[in-house]
């Protein structure tokens, strides 16, 4: 049985934390949430501003179960993870893939006011930073129309993509993309992240068979048990993805992806350089493409040198009380 959560907004333990994003990603060039402690270790709360309402209820469970009940057993001790370059130029392209020490890469492309060709060159100049044995895909987050994307697609394939993650939004799009491509004789795999997390129906991609691979990531889901579930009843290969938090919250990413019993394509945890610091004595950075299977401690110095603003923390700490309130709600409901 798990005891009923505790309420952190009461007891004044909440830490908030905001962190700069040098490199502009998901449109964002600052990280904030909130952290607390709970008997089975730390946890983080942070949605993006963009969620609202009763989508935060998962990210809270998500929390509370960091916080109250820990993660089921590891059947790894690490797990390799993919580096990721934002929409950059081909030179910074290269130094991230180069430095990251990681066979894989995750290129975003479709960004907003960019064209196919500043994609072609980025994912050019990765193909060169990883060899020839490493593995390239990519990250459109919806924003290619069926047309675009079947254009993009075949085209970036030139640099042997191991997927293109979300290249349209609508799942019906996905699927009839991926019967575009065989036709075509390039079936490219693809993987669904968006229609998963912010889905009302999360099987649906398995119902139109719109996907190839499941990006799953934690918080969005409701937990690492919840994600289990997902994985489980899903049925395809799993990427685990974070949510760009800090090691905290990666902790979380990084003990789904030990407990998954088959994990074929490294996963998207590596994302601790997206922020300017951390706020753990250890900071989940990858080794070798690698992170460890291990829990994170939060370090007094880093957090307060990363505090919120206090109008900031009084607009997050109103933001936990409601969805805390909304968790209740739909615990008796
Ligand atoms: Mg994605």
């Amino acid at each position: 049985m798990t005891s009923a959560p505790t309420d952190p907004t009461a007891s004044g333990e909440v830490r908030g934390y905001s962190l700069a994003m040098p490199v502009r990603f998901r449109g964002l060039t600052q990280r904030q949430g909130l952290l607390w402690r709970g008997p089975a270790g730390w946890a983080e709360w942070s949605p993006f501003l963009d969620y609202a309402g009763a989508e935060l209820v998962p990210w809270l469970r998500a929390a509370d179960e960091a916080a109250e009940q820990g993660w089921p057993h590891a059947v790894r001790s690490e797990v390799p993870v993919n580096c990721t370059v934002p929409a950059v130029g081909p030179e910074q392209a290269y130094a991230i893939v180069a430095a990251s020490g990681c066979a894989t890469a995750k290129v975003k492309v479709a960004e907003r006011g960019q064209t196919l060709t500043d994609d072609l060159a980025r994912c050019e100049a990765v193909r060169d930073a990883l060899g020839a044995d490493g593995h390239l895909r990519v990250d459109a987050n919806g924003a290619w129309d069926l047309e675009a994307a079947e254009r993009a697609v075949r085209a970036l394939d030139r640099f042997d993509l191991e997927y293109v993650e979300q290249p349209c939004l609508a799942v019906e799009d996905l699927a009839a993309l991926r019967v575009r491509l065989a036709r075509a004789g390039r079936p490219v795999l693809v993987a669904a992240d968006e229609s998963i997390r912010r889905a009302e129906d999360p099987y649906r991609v398995v119902a139109l068979d719109a996907a190839d691979v499941a990006v799953l990531k934690v918080a969005p889901l409701g937990g690492v048990r919840a994600a289990l579930e997902v994985a489980e009843r899903i049925g395809l290969p799993v990427v685990v993805s974070s949510a760009v938090e800090t090691s905290v919250g990666l902790a979380a990413g990084v003990a789904l992806a030990a407990a998954l019993p088959d994990l074929p394509y490294a996963c998207g945890l590596g994302t601790i350089g997206l922020l300017a610091d951390d706020v753990v004595t250890e900071p989940l950075r990858p080794v070798g493409g690698m992170l460890p299977v291990r829990p994170v401690v939060v370090d007094e110095e880093r957090l307060a040198a990363s505090a919120m603003t206090p109008e900031d923390a009084h607009a997050w700490r109103d933001r936990l009380a409601q969805t805390r309130a909304l968790t209740s709600e739909a615990a008796r409901a």
